[in-house]
């Protein structure tokens, strides 16, 4: 057995349809549903032993057909109204048509080609009119080959996750083409990540999806530190000609791939694995997911001495080395395991010296929707696959898919397909991404697997079916016109935005930047047409999908509303007059109210629905939390509250005790603390007025890339005598240094640009805290704005110090105050750096 012939294999899909005269039809009680007799199971592991890839032997294989043929007499019942009984294939009645799932003995006495079948490959024959063929060499084989049936003669469409994302359609009878259908994937291993929630396992499953390599980051469970870490601190990297033991806990390391035993230790490890767990296929000897990489000698010795695209040092070859020795000896022993790796970071590039073992699975991680633009970006993809092609015989692709967050549908539908095919022509055999779905991108997960079942399907009649199953023929043109627009936007606009980027292996899918370049006119008309979907859906479950996508877009719209609003008070004046202040407030309030529905409807309405709910929680991704988008606006208003305009605190007053919403409450009341004086201060030197030599006391400076100054100055001063003065800074900061106790803190400084500046320059304010040794623990959001210029201005954050955090005491923070993109000889100043205790 070699790994090439199954990756040839893989790579066809055969779907042999051969007619017999005619069409049998029947309905529910027509038929009976045969599964083996358990006696016959032993039959189905010795085939599989034969199998490639599989080394899985079914304990229970009755049972496990009995489950498949629940299914399938389930959906006999949902569409004709009638279940066929389910029997063995001893106790089959007379006179009736049976359907055989698995490997009954008519099955293996009658049905040519089994044996030949691999995997998830499986037939189904129903040429005979009497007995129907469903049969896979393994029980996934034989699962999806009644997927298929259902798909093909009961006309089912697994849409969308949930009861209401299934298209069944009535039918007083099944009409059954007399054909026989071999299948195999073109992609053996297919996984998608963060599809949590029970009902969309089952939908991804009824899609074809079924990983079978482990590749994760593991080298944590190979090398636990609790079991090594003291007597083979050698097994750890060195650093700075030093082994530096991790802490337990820790998982920011990878091993010493040359340390003396590191192969042997590995080698036991697993085979203790394989020997607990008989029916796992595979052992993930993925990199732990840090860039911290042992430099001793024998390990530099090995490397190929250069950089990858990645600008890091390329390692590759240390890591296969150790890998293809440890891989060796394990297959002496379970001749048949396999072996996935993570190509990332130092081993994103395929070694230079080495041949890869066939056992061990590379997924070269990289963004695949980079494919909608000829870039660099995308030719670094097909040159870096290409390049692991030629290494090694089995691939695997590892994409960023991400649904959610992104806060409009990121859909690719074309390009994926043609990246998908260029996989299959150069060795990629399995694929992963990290999708964690938000079905507003409609049929993007479905399509992905329907492509990774059969990548030489058509991608248009694909969709078309699934727009047209999903609401109906009428609403079906508008359905494909929304998502054409999204993909034409994510196409054409979004690459030419200043988010998209060339470098590094993903995008920044935890930044909305993107939405930037997206139009009011894009989200009129795509609003427009969803609001024709939902007028068109006819039957109760084809309106029932619609409203649900029409709420997907419901958020999409008002996220781009909010971030745009939001984004619009950065490059605002602070306004003069009293009445615009107000105007700035009542604006505020207004998106911030809007703000806290959107937060409720994702938390209230979307969180526990099956087509809704977004795999990655609101509250995780900061960028996309949202609900201090529009506090930008309330902000315009201090500088008069602050100079005691009456007015104007009158209605912060008013605010801070009643508003309904928390976040305006809690705003509101800060800016009146601040502005009356009465918050505790903590004495941080933030005036910079003591001085240690060029510096203010307790403050260092950060400059990066050597670009531009910082100084104490007396040219421009709010309070006191001196200000820090940031000079031509590309990126740098002014750093604070304090012990800090748990609780609520707002950062606020004030900064003044007597001169104008470049228009991408960024201030921005942030903090981090630490344990006693200085150890970091969190980091604080930063918030940024664009300053204004010509007059003194101020810039708050507000944070949540923990007790605790990684697990340790927090007892010190730092405090940054950060300038980006300033041109040479531009100037910002800094005065009343203050720290409130909330
Ligand atoms: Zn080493």
């Amino acid at each position: 057995m070699t790994l090439r012939t199954h990756g040839i294999i893989f790579y066809i899909l055969i779907s042999l349809s051969t007619f017999a005269a005619g069409a049998i039809t029947i309905t529910g009680s027509d038929a009976v549903i045969v599964i083996p007799d358990k006696a016959n199971s032993w039959i189905r592991q010795s085939e599989n032993t034969h199998a490639g890839y599989t080394g899985v032997i079914e304990a229970s294989v009755g049972a496990d057909e009995k489950a498949k043929a629940a299914i399938l007499a389930e959906y006999f019942g949902k569409v004709t109204g009638q279940k066929p009984a389910i029997v063995n294939e001893s106790d089959v009645p007379t006179g009736k048509i049976k359907i055989h799932v698995g490997m009954t003995c008519y099955v293996k006495k009658n049905v040519t080609g089994l044996s030949e079948l691999i995997d998830d490959a499986f037939i189904i024959d129903t040429t005979n009119g009497q007995n129907i063929i469903l049969a896979g060499a393994t029980s996934w084989g034989t699962e999806f080959a009644v997927y298929e049936f259902l798909e093909r003669y009961l006309d089912i469409r697994w849409l969308l996750p949930g009861p209401d994302g299934e298209d069944v359609p009535k039918a007083k009878t099944i009409a059954i083409q007399a054909e026989r259908i071999t299948q195999t994937p073109t992609f053996f291993s297919r996984l998608y990540s963060g599809i949590i929630r029970g009902d969309q396992m089952k939908w991804a499953r009824r899609n074809r999806m079924h990983g079978q390599i482990n590749f994760h980051h593991n080298f944590v469970n190979l090398f636990p530190l609790k079991k090594y870490g003291k007597k083979h601190p050698e097994f750890y990297p060195e650093k700075d000609g030093k082994r530096v033991v991790p802490e337990i806990g820790d998982i920011r390391w990878n091993i010493c791939f040359s340390s003396q035993g590191v192969i042997d230790e590995a080698v036991k490890n697993i085979c203790e694995y394989f020997k607990a767990n008989p029916a796992a296929k595979s052992y993930s000897l993925g990199m732990n997911d840090s860039s911290l990489q042992c430099e001793c000698a024998k390990c530099i010795a090995c490397d190929a001495g250069k950089k990858t695209f990645l600008n890091e040092n390329h390692l590759s070859d240390r890591y296969f080395k150790w890998a293809n020795a440890v891989v060796e000896r394990v297959l002496e022993k379970y001749p048949d395991k396999y072996f996935g790796m993570l190509a990332y970071h130092q081993f994103i590039e395929p070694p230079t010296k080495i041949k890869i073992n066939e056992h061990i699975v590379p997924y070269f991680t990289y963004d695949r929707y980079r494919w909608v633009k000829d870039s660099a970006a995308r030719q670094t993809d097909i040159k870096f696959t290409a390049e692991w092609a030629k290494a090694a015989p089995n691939l695997g692709w590892y994409d960023y898919f991400y649904g959610t967050p992104y806060a409009a549908p990121r859909v690719h539908f074309h390009k994926m397909a043609e990246c998908y095919r260029f996989a299959r022509d150069n060795n990629v055999s399995a694929m992963y991404g990290e999708a964690y779905p938000n079905f507003g991108e409609g049929p993007k997960l479905w399509l992905a697997l329907k492509m990774q079942w059969d990548v030489d399907a058509d991608v248009d009649v694909l969709l078309d079916d699934w727009y047209r199953r999903c609401v109906g023929e009428k609403a079906a043109g508008y359905l494909k016109e929304y998502f054409t627009m999204w993909e034409d936007i994510w196409a054409t606009k979004i690459p030419d935005s200043p988010w998209w980027s060339d470098g590094g292996h993903y995008l920044a899918f935890y930044l909305p930047k993107y939405l930037e370049v997206i139009t009011a006119d894009d989200i009129d008309k795509t609003g427009e047409l969803m609001e024709k979907v939902v007028a068109n859906a006819k039957t109760e479950p084809q309106k029932k999908r619609a409203e649900a996508l029409a709420k997907t877009f419901e958020y999409y719209q008002s996220t781009w509303e909010l971030y745009t609003a939001d984004q619009k008070s950065l490059n605002l004046g602070d306004p003069k007059k009293t009445t615009e202040a107000i105007g700035c407030i009542d604006r505020g309030v207004d998106l911030m109210e809007k703000a806290d529905a959107r937060y409720k409807m994702v938390k209230e309405e979307f969180e526990g629905d099956a087509i809704l709910h977004q795999a990655i929680s609101i509250d995780k991704m900061k960028e996309y939390t949202g609900t201090e988008w529009g506090s930008g606006w309330l902000w315009k208003s201090f500088d008069l509250a602050s100079s005691g305009d009456a007015r104007v605190l009158a209605r912060l007053k008013s605010l801070a005790k009643e508003h309904s919403v928390a976040g305006v409450r809690k705003q509101a009341d800060f800016m009146v603390k601040i502005a009356e004086g009465s918050l505790e201060k903590i004495d941080i030197n933030g005036s910079f007025e003591k001085r240690d030599k060029s510096r203010p006391e307790g403050y260092t400076y950060w400059i990066k890339w050597g670009k531009g100054k910082i100084s104490l100055s007396k040219d421009e001063v709010l309070e006191g005598e001196t200000a820090l003065l940031f000079e031509g800074i590309a990126r740098g900061a002014a750093i604070g240094k304090l012990d800090i106790e748990p609780g609520s803190y707002a950062i606020a400084c004030s900064y003044n640009c007597p001169e104008k500046v470049s228009k991408d320059a960024i201030v921005s304010i942030s903090a981090k805290v630490l344990d006693k040794e200085g150890k970091e623990l969190k980091k604080f959001d930063a918030v940024k704005i664009k300053p204004t210029e010509g007059k003194w201005s101020y810039i708050v954050n507000i944070i949540e110090v923990p007790e605790k955090a990684k697990m340790r005491d927090v007892t010190n923070m730092q405090l940054f105050i950060q300038a980006d993109k300033f041109e040479p000889g531009e100037k910002i100043y800094f005065d009343q750096l203050k720290l409130y205790k909330l």
